[in-house]
């Protein structure tokens, strides 16, 4: 019957036009969305500087370079006992420890030694226990922290530096045995 009107298959066109509407109406959304974030920040109060006119405060939770811990009776003395394991574990192999070689005997201790020998007993030669030397690569330190996580003795730590800049690499090639005693030497503790 005439009277009767059959309903219209969608056609291509339309479809095209449909799916045009809908990633139109997804990406104003979208923007809608990153405005919101935008406006939140904006809003917020700032917590960057403008560096160099101005300098972070507090820096206490900033991992910097590692370093070296020292004891507590003396300042110029690291924690360190010479194991190796941060060594070992470093991934980078940013980090050489020599322990400190045993001190030559004296004479008395050399004559104690030999009369010990005479009579069968073991001597037993002090194993050093403290490094003689601590280097530290930071242009190859990803601060990944497994050093500090391994020393048994809690002998590093993350410092503070936060604004290191230089043209020389060999700037970033660090002796933190140097570097403990600087800090005893300028009253501090390096952290
Ligand atoms: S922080 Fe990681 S990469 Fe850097 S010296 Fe320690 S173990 Fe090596
Ligand atoms: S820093 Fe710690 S882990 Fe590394 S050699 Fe010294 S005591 Fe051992």
């Amino acid at each position: 019957m005439d009277a009767i009107k059959r309903e219209r298959p969608l056609k291509d066109k339309d479809l095209n036009g449909l799916k045009t509407i809908r990633n139109k109406v997804s990406r104003l959304w979208s923007l809608v969305v990153g405005l919101k974030v935008t406006g939140k920040c904006f809003l917020s109060p700032q917590i960057t500087v403008h560096y160099p006119r101005r300098t972070v405060e507090n820096l206490s939770t900033f991992h910097g370079p590692i370093e070296l811990v020292p004891t507590p009776k003396d300042p110029m003395k690291p924690k360190c006992i010479a194991c190796l394991q941060c060594v070992s574990a470093c991934p980078s192999s940013c980090l050489a420890v020599v322990p400190k070689p045993a001190p030559k005997p004296t004479p008395e201790e050399l004559q104690a030694q030999k009369e010990a020998e005479a009579r069968g007993e073991k001597v037993k030669k002090a194993a050093p226990k403290e490094p003689g030397k601590f280097t530290y690569d930071f242009t190859l330190c990803s601060l990944c922290g497994t050093c500090v996580e391994t020393c048994p003795v809690d002998s590093l730590r993350f410092s503070n530096d936060a604004y290191l800049a230089s043209t020389d690499k060999k700037d970033f090639f660090y002796d933190l045995l140097g570097r403990l005693a600087d800090q005893a030497r300028a009253g501090g503790t390096g952290s």
